[in-house]
């Protein structure tokens, strides 16, 4: 009796180890999904799993595969949804949270020079940026954002509340010809700028960039400057370029060139620029931008909100310029989804051409993913789904009615998705929302203290 079961043990051992099974352990799994790699093929695979080890894609494949071949810490069922890379948020002011909705339906003037700047300039500080940032990271996580591309001040709480929550960024404080809540001139900006890039050098999650406001805030000499800092440190320059008609014609009748023509003549044009918005080129310089291989950060909400005009994306596209979608400041939108971005992007510019083949739903899809992660320079790193990438995912529950029939997944993201369906996001490996609950900080308590600090710039805004 003895030998048998002994001859039995050696031959299920042998079996076993023929076939390989679960020999790999691994710590997430996620299973049964529509995965979306957004890779160069465009690969889409049906009930496929990915596998994560530490921060990384590990393998992606066929779910019945996978799953002889691992095993996991956590295992995610995705049956019936849709499984993607996190979107990029590449041009955003986070902590203006907080003054969401405070003046809409007016001119940019009065909303900027009545609202905006007497309340940052009597409320922003550490705290708030602090407060305003971490409303800002739970909403974006809710709608499916795994990065963003911060320009505002006090980056350093920027930077606390990401990693706090488990958010990556890139975090560029803004450099101005005028004094900021942070620092009383642009050399203390500097500074400040080098301070953080001494601090999160290598971090996992955050990534520092030089920011300039805009051509027609900061002197040439800032605008110089600040790009050979970013140059020095090999880093990303953030700047909003060519946003409304009034600052083309003050930049044409100050320097006789475009915004575009003059940022170029000054040499801040390149690959690691990060341009925002776009809105007013001429078609000589979309094939600058192209050509210098500079960032496009669109943002067609804020456009169509403050009525910029239409950035020309399609043509930037045709040129083969790298273009990522932004929300811009809540202020300005009045949300953070990048979903929704999305959808008004492809509609915005159907209409505007007036033709229903401009910007299909697959362009738009990897404008928001794989083309965000490229105008930030991650594309190495983030943007698709792919063996050796970071793990940065986001699944989103098409068990809905307005997702349901799916005949094309990217249809479904694009013009059937709302934000709120997104379920389940991982950025750097770290299931950081499961089943739409935040898991690293206490949504209610931020939502109480931003209701708290608005009720007192309310006041403000009354008097
Ligand atoms: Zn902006």
């Amino acid at each position: 009796m003895r030998k048998i079961i002994f001859t039995i043990a050696i031959m299920l051992s042998i079996t076993l180890q023929f076939c390989n099974i679960k020999s790999y352990n691994s710590d997430i799994i996620i299973k049964n999904g529509t995965i979306v790699t957004v890779d160069s093929t465009n690969t889409v695979i049906e009930n496929g799993a990915i596998v994560i080890l530490d921060n990384k894609i590990i393998e992606i494949g066929n779910t019945d595969v996978i799953l002889q071949k691992y095993t996991a810490e956590q295992i995610i069922d995705a049956e019936g949804n849709i499984v993607m890379p996190g979107l990029v948020n590449v041009h955003t002011h986070l902590a203006m949270t907080i003054f969401r909705g405070i003046a809409d339906d007016i001119t940019l003037h009065k909303w900027l020079h009545d609202y905006i700047f007497p309340v940052e300039g009597k409320f922003i500080d550490k705290d708030a940026i602090s407060l305003g940032t971490k409303l800002a990271i739970i909403e974006m996580i809710h709608s499916g954002t795994t990065m963003f591309n911060d320009m505002y001040f006090f980056e350093d709480e920027v930077a606390k509340a990401a990693k706090l929550i488990g958010m990556r960024g890139l975090i560029t404080e803004s450099l101005i010809d005028f004094p900021t809540p942070n620092f009383k001139t642009p050399a203390e900006g500097m500074a400040y700028i080098e301070s953080l890039l001494a601090t999160y050098k290598d971090d996992e999650l955050i990534d520092v960039g030089v920011a300039v406001h805009s051509p027609y805030t900061c002197s040439s000499d800032l605008l110089v400057n600040a790009f050979n800092l970013a140059k020095k440190y090999d880093v990303p320059y953030h700047i909003h370029v060519a946003e409304t008609k009034w600052e083309f014609d003050t930049i044409m009748a100050q320097y006789n060139l475009t915004p575009v023509g003059y940022l170029d003549s000054l040499g801040v044009l390149a690959d690691r620029t990060i341009a925002a918005h776009c809105v007013w080129l001429t078609p000589e310089d979309i094939q600058i931008m192209a050509d210098r291989k500079v960032g496009i950060a669109h943002n067609p909400e804020c456009n169509m909100k403050i009525s910029s005009g239409v950035a020309p994306i399609p043509e930037l596209l045709t040129a083969n310029a790298e273009v990522g979608i932004g929300t811009d400041g809540v202020a300005s939108n009045n949300n953070l989804n990048l979903i929704e971005e999305m959808h008004t992007m492809a509609l915005l510019h159907k209409l505007s051409k007036m033709s229903p083949t401009v910007l299909t739903a697959l362009e738009v899809v990897r404008a928001s993913t794989i083309g965000g992660a490229t105008v930030l320079q991650k594309d190495k790193e983030i943007g698709s789904l792919e063996v050796g990438k970071l793990a940065d995912i986001i699944i989103i529950d098409t068990n809905k009615p307005n997702t349901t029939p799916m005949y094309n997944v990217y249809s479904t993201i694009v013009y059937s998705v709302s934000g709120t369906d997104v379920k389940d996001v991982i950025i750097n490996g770290k299931v950081v929302m499961r089943n739409k609950t935040l898991l690293n900080i206490n949504e209610k308590e931020v939502m109480r203290s931003v209701n708290k600090m608005a009720k007192e710039i309310k006041k403000t805004v009354a008097k």
